[in-house]
């Protein structure tokens, strides 16, 4: 075995690297620049904790999520990982401690926020500390692009100049282009090696469902889902509010998170959270970036979000341990009416531009008869052909409409104009419109000028729309986005095949089948022992005063009642501990076990 996996078992108690990671610990172990966008969950952390803890001299990292820096290093020490960090919350005591265990190399991994780095002269005191590595954690805040944007983070330019020939990682879970671009180009790497992982969540079930009683809507799931953490977010502060107030009367446990609230409610707010001491939180997209939760059952949003980056991150939240998880959108055509009034305030034309274009996006992710991780991944550019059998649209809960007909009258129409025009002159002559364009091109003598008279614009817009997404057409962008038909579009305009819409596309009323519940992934486990290895793990975590995941994830205890381990070297085989936690812990679960 190797010495990365080694310490993947012997530190992490994992027994196999997930994908990229072996590639990117080798490349920072080489001395390599790193660029690694990777979707949340995707195991981040660790390429840069192995890194760490092989290399001889100071691992640094820089991180904005001051909140989280206690937990990550708690979280690290826990796996035996010499871990500090420094912020502006630290004691003088702590200080003290911390920069003399610095200067005596006893450090191997420090956590440090991008504003004390900028702090004068700081980077050189940091060079007497022997640093062998710098990670840069959610790199996607030094750029404008990025949803995150921090002008604290701009200052870690300085970082290749003052230490030209150390090796730089910059992680991030912002999959566009541009944003990778800027932070490549802004922290200097250097011929970095570049790992764009997929964005494919697998665990991740994705539905939308009609909007009509949110907040009732939102409440009878939880009360369907009693034992899940979950985060609900809605677009405004009061909503959020409104929605928690509501939820507490209803007897769940929830607390609620925005921007408004004093630094010091956001924070007691979100460590109940964390801790599951409550169930639920409902926030504003305030409340999120880097939360380390691992055990985040689903993720509901209340309204339609504003872009599909966004809504990407928020969902990600859930299910960080690869446990199945859902995510809901409530989605009602009112929130577009709503959005685009905000929308038409803003007085820059080109973000207005770019709103409108998100919204766009959503609206079509929410209502096409598309497969709904097929579209959240070609939107990052992903390429992704098969339906992929876990979310709503691929298991039959939407309400469909058959539009076989209407479809083959706009291919029809498509074709007898030789698939030479654009969306709104197709819709035109299937509404027989009596244009001067029309008639000097002899278009209202063919058979489908007119055939589409009794249903208006919206709604031929709306089939076309469907069509493009389903990819029976398709706008050549080269030719001025006029349509063309695709053999698949083929087989529906010559019977071969039948073409089916989502209701909502056109009313937004799904009478949304009420979903098989998700077959429990406890069941065939022994709930009993498993309820009985979480009392234990909550009373350790009160006693250290820790969030419960870092005791154990809620992963590795299924692990542990589905292995029943009843030595201290099959406790190590379970999933999730290694010597440290197997020392620790071991004594302490096995008797749970052996005396069931
Ligand atoms: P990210 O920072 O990319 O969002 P994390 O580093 O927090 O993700 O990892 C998410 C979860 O996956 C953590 O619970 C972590 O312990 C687990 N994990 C990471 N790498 C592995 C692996 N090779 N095998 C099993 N679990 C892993
Ligand atoms: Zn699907």
């Amino acid at each position: 075995m190797n010495s990365t996996k080694k310490v993947l078992k012997s530190v992490f108690g994992y027994t196999s690297f997930r994908e990229n990671q072996e590639e990117i610990i080798g490349a920072i172990l080489q001395g390599r620049d790193v660029f690694t966008s990777m979707p949340t969950g995707g195991g981040k952390s660790l390429c840069y904790q192995i890194p760490g803890i092989i290399l001889n001299g100071l691992t640094v990292v820089v991180s904005p999520l001051i909140a989280l820096m206690k937990d990550q290093v708690d979280e690290a020490r826990s796996k035996g990982i010499s871990a500090e960090f420094i912020n502006s919350t630290l004691s003088e005591d702590d200080s003290f401690r911390i920069y003399s265990d610095l200067y005596n190399s006893k450090v191997q991994l420090l956590y440090i926020s991008p504003e004390r780095l900028a702090l004068d002269g700081y980077l050189d005191k940091l060079k007497e500390f022997n640093v062998s590595f710098i990670a840069v954690d959610e790199a996607h805040c030094l750029s404008e692009w990025g949803h995150d944007f921090r002008p604290d983070y701009l200052f870690l330019s300085k970082l290749k100049d003052k230490f030209p020939t150390t090796p730089i990682a910059a992680f991030t879970a912002t999959a566009t282009q541009k944003v990778q671009d800027d932070i490549i180009k802004l922290l200097k790497l250097k011929d970095p090696y570049i790992v764009r992982a997929s964005f494919n969540r697998k665990e991740l079930f994705y539905h939308v469902r009609n909007k009509s009683e949110v907040l009732s809507q939102i409440a009878n799931y939880i009360k369907e889902n009693p034992d899940k953490p979950g985060i609900i977010y809605r677009i405004s502060r009061k909503d959020v509010e409104k929605t928690a107030d509501y939820l507490q009367k209803k007897g769940i446990k929830a607390k609620h998170y925005h921007a408004g609230l004093t630094n010091n409610e956001r924070t007691k707010n979100q460590e109940l959270f964390n801790n599951d001491q409550i169930q639920v939180i409902v926030a504003t997209t305030a409340f999120g970036m880097g939360i380390n939760k691992s055990n985040i059952r689903f993720v509901i949003h209340g309204d339609l979000p504003k872009s599909m980056e966004g809504y990407y991150q928020e969902t990600g939240r859930a299910g960080r341990d690869g446990l199945d998880s859902e995510c809901i959108l409530f989605y009602s055509p009112g929130d577009i009416v709503k959005q685009n009034f905000f929308i038409n305030q803003i007085e820059d034309p080109t973000e207005q531009e770019k709103c409108k274009k998100n919204l766009n996006s959503l609206v079509k992710f929410a209502t096409l008869n598309v497969c709904r991780r097929k579209q959240i991944l070609e939107y990052f550019n992903e390429p992704y052909s098969q339906n992929c059998g876990n979310c709503d649209v691929c298991n039959n809960l939407t309400s469909k409409i058959e539009g076989t007909v209407d479809a083959q009258k706009i291919l029809s129409a498509i074709l007898r104009t030789n698939q030479s025009f654009g969306i709104n002159y197709i819709i035109d002559i299937i509404r027989g419109a009596d244009t001067e364009k029309i008639r000097s091109r002899n278009h209202h003598t063919i058979k489908t000028w007119g055939i589409g008279k009794d249903k208006d614009r919206h709604w031929w817009q709306g089939i076309i729309t469907e069509l493009i997404g389903q990819e029976k057409i398709y706008q050549d962008s080269e030719k001025y986005n006029i349509l063309k038909i695709t053999p698949k579009g083929e087989d529906i305009l010559y019977g071969r095949d039948a073409f089916y819409i989502n209701e909502s596309t056109f009313t937004g009323k799904v009478n949304a089948k009420s979903r098989e519940k998700l077959i429990d992934s406890t069941s065939g486990l022994d709930k009993i022992l498993l309820q009985r290895l979480k009392d234990k793990r909550t009373e350790i975590a009160r006693e250290k005063m820790v969030p419960p995941y870092i005791i154990f994830s809620d992963k590795t205890l299924k692990d542990m009642a589905l292995l029943k381990p009843t030595t201290l070297d099959d406790f190590l085989l379970v999933s999730g501990v290694g010597e440290k936690k197997m020392e620790e812990y071991g004594p302490i679960f096995i008797p749970l076990i052996t005396h069931l």
